[in-house]
């Protein structure tokens, strides 16, 4: 396979903060329509890796190119529209607005929170946020104020905001944390359906969770990777056992 069909393509990639290496010559190479997960001990470089491929912090050294397009300067506005989308860990959606505004105004289009607000949305809107609101289970609590909204459900709601904007790359930093055992079985059937058509990248911890998603695993450790592959094969792997898993 030539690197022009990845949908993602990280090589030699370096970040150093004063000196030490958070990410470490890292390659990555992402399919097009593959949900990866990356797990890894804290502090492996993991969220520093999504930042840089979503130009929150620049590489000291190496390359992200994104369906062939180098990403590697481009400013963090110019990488969403480019067609990659991020979730953080703590959840940013606008406690105070329903679930459709908080749709609504995600689209990329859209006149901003206060524009949305104040003026009538097109009906190319409307029927956008009915289907995100299905995708994420949602579509019975289009009217409710956000806030009110499960813990759960305010994570839904937010990858809902993301799909919005229809990312081709999709991802998400520990999208389960804090999840009832319920809500994270449905996490993992909403992620299946929503990673149709486009590639994501999924941080998580959960083994069962990451069994469940997974259609390769990569595992870093010291903002280098260390192993990758299917889920059997990594969670077989010595090295693997001995930095992470066995702990
Ligand atoms: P993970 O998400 O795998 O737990 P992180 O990517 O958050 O790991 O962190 C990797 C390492 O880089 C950690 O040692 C962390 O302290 C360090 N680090 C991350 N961001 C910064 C920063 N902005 N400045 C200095 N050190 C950082
Ligand atoms: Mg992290």
């Amino acid at each position: 396979m030539t690197t022009k069909d990845f949908v993602l393509t990280v090589e030699d990639l370096t970040v150093s903060f004063d000196g030490f290496k958070a990410i470490d010559q890292l390659h990555l190479y992402v399919d097009q329509n593959e949900l990866r997960v990356i797990i890894g001990p804290n502090g492996a470089g993991k969220t520093t890796l999504l930042d840089l491929i979503c130009g929150r912090t620049k590489a000291s050294a190496g390359r992200i190119k994104f369906k062939n397009t180098e990403m590697t300067t481009l400013p963090e506005y110019k990488i969403v529209r480019a067609g990659i989308g991020r979730k953080f860990q703590t959840p940013s959606i606008y406690e105070n607005l329903s679930v459709f505004q908080n749709l609504e105004v995600s689209f990329p289009e859209g006149r901003g929170v206060f524009g949305a607000l104040f003026f009538t949305c097109s009906e190319e809107v409307k029927a956008r946020v009915r289907t995100v609101a299905e995708e994420i289970g949602l579509q019975d609590q289009l009217d409710l104020e956000a806030g009110l909204l499960s813990h759960g459900q305010k994570q839904w709601l937010e990858i809902g905001m993301l799909l919005m904007q229809e990312p081709e790359l999709l991802m998400l930093d520990e999208p389960i944390a804090g999840m009832s055992v319920r809500e994270r079985e449905q996490t993992a059937e909403l992620l299946k359906r929503i990673c149709k058509g486009r590639a994501m990248i999924v941080i998580e911890h959960d083994m069962d969770f990451v069994k469940r998603i997974a259609d390769k695993v990569t595992v870093m450790h010291q903002g280098k990777i260390l192993a990758e592959g299917s889920m059997e094969k990594v969670q077989n792997d010595p090295r693997v056992i001995d930095v992470y898993l066995g702990h």
